[in-house]
């Protein structure tokens, strides 16, 4: 089997991907209303020969598009969810909205979810050209940025008897991502006064705003007493109006706490509603808790990050034109030197100290064209991804290629003006090649399947996925 007929095979149908890639980045649809970006894909993988089941854990914006029949089930996941308050021009070194206040793709998931639909749609032509048994999916999964869509999807039971997963993600660098990240609980906390003219009769009212900022005191308070590790952020979601001669009634604050396990995230989560608590008893107010979503750490997977590894050296990285070149030299100007130290850092801990004359080269380079060398769970990355939740069901890996100039920030307006250039396109083209083939080889060879499975179950230990979202949570739209 000559696994190079699918570079070809992407080569060929690039047009589309290109496209699909593009006109997500312009539908710019943010957590579970990216009716567009997914109806889109659902259409190129039916054409394509692919039978599609949507509103998976019903949600309206989820879907599985599958191919083939038995084991096993390889998946390949893909993301399409933007940005809020991103958008930016694309193919300028400036900072310009196209749209005042609207979203944008500012961690490139459009290049994510178009470059695993180009694997997909590679491994089936493969399958059917070399009789190959088994299923190829692709996994439609939306709201990843503040959403957990596959968290969701994971506690509905969509991965279940699926036997190996991977997915990638756009980045400055290329490697193996086999970065440990942390697990998270996303929770609302309304709190409910009274209004009332705050100069006539202030004494009739409780104020919520009031108890807000009393809670965000006393979270502050409370870093520097969990460990260290952990992450709590928070963004004030209801101020109770502007108008400063009515006491609030109403106001609402949004909290995201991070920390290595899950169950080191509930010890922090319950400490942050004790204050919550405190906070309502201090202004005589009502605190109303509404969980909003949550994601587990990620499981690595020495067996199949060796194997992403191995394609990806087979691949090999986009190889960038002269023009190419010159936008993102004009590009990186508009970086920070912190930005690109920043970077510089990231690359020194990925590859363990051992790699400072890589550091000097990139030091040096606009775009990345070096493949890290791979070593296994590298770093600890204090980021969150729902696909720690697929992790711990499945044998998963995930890639990462060079779409953005080195240094580019993640959630930036560059990362949005790069997002539809030619060279994030042959970034994602070469992760699709590097996804497809990975693909392949989990198809073909069962005792790679065998060993990936096999190591998950010695990683766990006999530990359980338990969904870190409550029974009865729902997925929430941005208000
Ligand atoms: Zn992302």
């Amino acid at each position: 089997m000559d696994k190079q007929r699918l570079n070809q095979i992407i080569e060929e149908k690039k047009d589309v991907f290109i496209n699909v890639s593009d006109k997500i980045w312009e539908y710019a649809e943010t957590r579970f209303v990216e009716v567009k970006s997914s109806e889109l894909l659902c259409e190129i993988l039916e054409s394509e020969g692919f039978s599609i089941e949507k509103n998976i854990a019903d949600i309206d914006t989820a879907f599985v598009a599958s191919f083939g029949s038995g084991n096993p089930v390889v998946a390949i996941l893909g993301e399409y969810d933007a940005l809020s308050g991103m958008s930016q021009k694309p193919g300028i070194a400036e900072k310009v909205a196209l749209s005042e206040g609207a979203s944008g793709h500012g961690c490139g998931h459009n290049l994510l979810g178009a470059g695993s639909l180009a694997a997909a749609v590679a491994v089936k032509k493969f399958m059917e050209e070399n009789k190959i048994l088994g299923t190829i999916r692709y996994y439609g999964c939306p709201g990843e940025e503040g959403g957990s869509g596959k968290t969701f999807m994971a506690r509905a039971g969509a991965f279940n008897d699926v036997d190996i997963a991977l997915t990638w993600h756009p980045l400055t660098h290329n490697k193996v991502m086999s970065m440990n990240t942390l697990a998270n609980y996303q929770i609302y906390y309304r709190f409910y006064g009274r209004s009332a003219h705050a100069a006539a009769v202030p004494h009739l009212g409780r104020s919520a705003l009031d108890a807000v900022e009393l809670m965000n005191v006393g979270v502050n308070y409370l870093r520097e007493h969990i460990i260290q590790e952990a992450r709590v952020h928070y963004a004030v979601t209801n101020t109770g109006g502007s108008s400063p001669n009515v006491v609030q009634a109403e106001a609402e604050v949004l909290y995201l706490i991070r920390a290595p396990k899950v169950n080191q995230v509930q010890e922090i989560y319950e400490r942050v509603c004790n204050i919550a608590k405190g906070a309502a008893l201090m202004t005589d107010t009502r605190c109303e808790i509404v969980f909003d979503k949550a994601c587990s750490d990620i499981i690595l997977n020495n067996t199949l990050e060796k194997l992403l590894y191995k394609n990806f050296i087979e691949v090999g990285v986009p190889q960038l034109d002269e023009s190419e070149m010159q936008f993102a030299k004009t590009m990186r100007n508009t970086l920070a030197a912190s930005d690109i130290s920043s970077d510089l850092r990231t690359t020194s801990e990925y590859m363990g100290g051992e790699g400072q004359e890589i550091v000097e080269k990139l030091k040096e380079k606009v775009v990345s064209d070096i493949i890290l060398l791979y070593s296994y769970s590298a770093m600890k990355l204090p980021i969150s991804t729902d696909v720690g939740d697929v992790s711990w069901i499945v044998p998963t890996a995930q890639l990462g290629v060079a779409c953005n100039v080195f240094g580019t920030p993640g959630h930036s307006w560059q990362t949005v003006a790069q997002g539809k250039t030619s060279f994030a396109h042959k970034g994602m083209l070469v992760a699709g090649k590097v996804l497809a083939r990975t693909a392949v080889d989990a198809l073909i060879r069962p005792e790679v399947v065998a060993e990936a499975k096999e190591e998950l179950k010695r990683t766990l230990a006999g530990a359980k996925y338990v969904s870190p979202i409550p029974a009865g949570v729902k997925p929430s739209f941005i208000k």
